[in-house]
């Protein structure tokens, strides 16, 4: 199962519409090239548990750059497309990029580059909503016959089961070093070697291991600001968080996998309660914890949110 339901649609139909939207000698082009892109549409499908297979393309010259035109130049079809593509996002996580979990998606990601593959231009398979330093990351590599540099979160077969993991060395004094990496057991039907390129690919366990340090402050004075000083507590109202963002998110969720790891690190656990802060202290405190909360992120992206266009 992947992480994402494929895109529904007519294909066809969506590549027709664009085409339509272009004017004069160029829609004529793409007229006469319809049936061979149709027919690499239908080499996609046909091999999108390995995508690995495809062939080289053989579009070149003018041929290449009026397909690419068709996603370069927004059109009323192309946002529409766009919009079927968003909309495969689960309905809990639609903001957030579904590669890393840390960011919004702002843009599309080609996951068969159409530097390589310029008739997969606006194939809405694939497309895949992402943030921009996943899309940045990925690139545009692409060796035929060679395994991807990163997993396909349509078509790959995702685990169900968690196999990230996080470890947590605390210090009151000096903060939290947190640790990311990939369970050694099984990853289901995705070779592990395939998994940990995809790990290493998109830098997430430096871009977690960040975006963790900060969170461990913010947790530690949530703690105090509600009054858990019992180990039993805390480890409760961790674990408890740890829960909702899994099933918020899927088990894999760096946050979920770092609240795991926080209830069960003894140094955290014991760290001593923050003492009271002063009225601005507490409003700094406030809005730091505001940075990093989930709810806050949502905020700020519906409203800085668009229908991006890299890549
Ligand atoms: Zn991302």
């Amino acid at each position: 199962m992947g992480l994402l339901q494929p895109v529904n649609g007519n294909e066809r139909q969506s590549l027709k519409a664009i085409i339509e939207s272009k004017n004069g000698p160029r829609r004529a082009r793409l007229k006469s090239l319809t049936s061979r892109i149709l027919r690499r549409y239908k080499l996609y499908a046909k091999h999108s548990s390995d995508l690995a297979l495809l062939s080289r393309s053989k579009f070149q010259g003018i041929e290449r750059e009026d397909c690419e035109h068709c996603y370069h130049h927004e059109t009323t079809p192309l946002s529409h497309l766009k919009e079927k593509v968003v909309a495969v996002l689960p309905a809990s996580s639609t903001l957030f990029c579904p590669l890393c979990g840390l960011s919004f998606w702002d843009t599309f990601d080609h996951f068969a580059p159409k530097s390589v593959f310029p008739e997969f231009s606006v194939l809405p398979k694939n497309l895949v909503p992402c943030c921009w330093k996943c899309n940045h990351l990925k690139g545009d590599s692409w060796l035929v016959g060679q395994p991807l540099p990163v997993l396909n979160v349509y078509f790959d077969k995702w685990p169900q089961k968690r196999f990230l993991e996080a470890s947590v060395d605390f210090d009151p004094n000096a903060g939290a070093l947190v640790t990311f990496s990939l369970a050694r057991k099984s990853f289901g039907r995705i070779p592990r070697d395939r998994h940990q390129k995809h790990f290493e690919r998109l830098k997430l366990d430096r871009r977690f291991a960040a975006a963790g340090a900060s969170a461990v402050d913010g947790y530690r004075r949530s703690l105090s600001h509600q009054g858990y000083s019992d180990r039993r507590e805390r480890k409760r109202y961790l674990r408890q968080e740890a829960g909702a963002l899994a099933e918020k998110h899927g088990p894999n969720h760096w946050e979920s996998v770092l609240l795991d790891a926080l209830a069960d690190c003894d140094a955290f656990l014991d760290s001593p309660k923050l003492s009271p802060l002063a009225r601005g202290q507490r409003r700094k405190a406030f809005i730091h914890l505001g940075e990093n909360s989930l709810e806050s992120r949502v905020k700020a992206l519906a409203v800085a949110s668009d229908l991006g266009n890299v890549s």
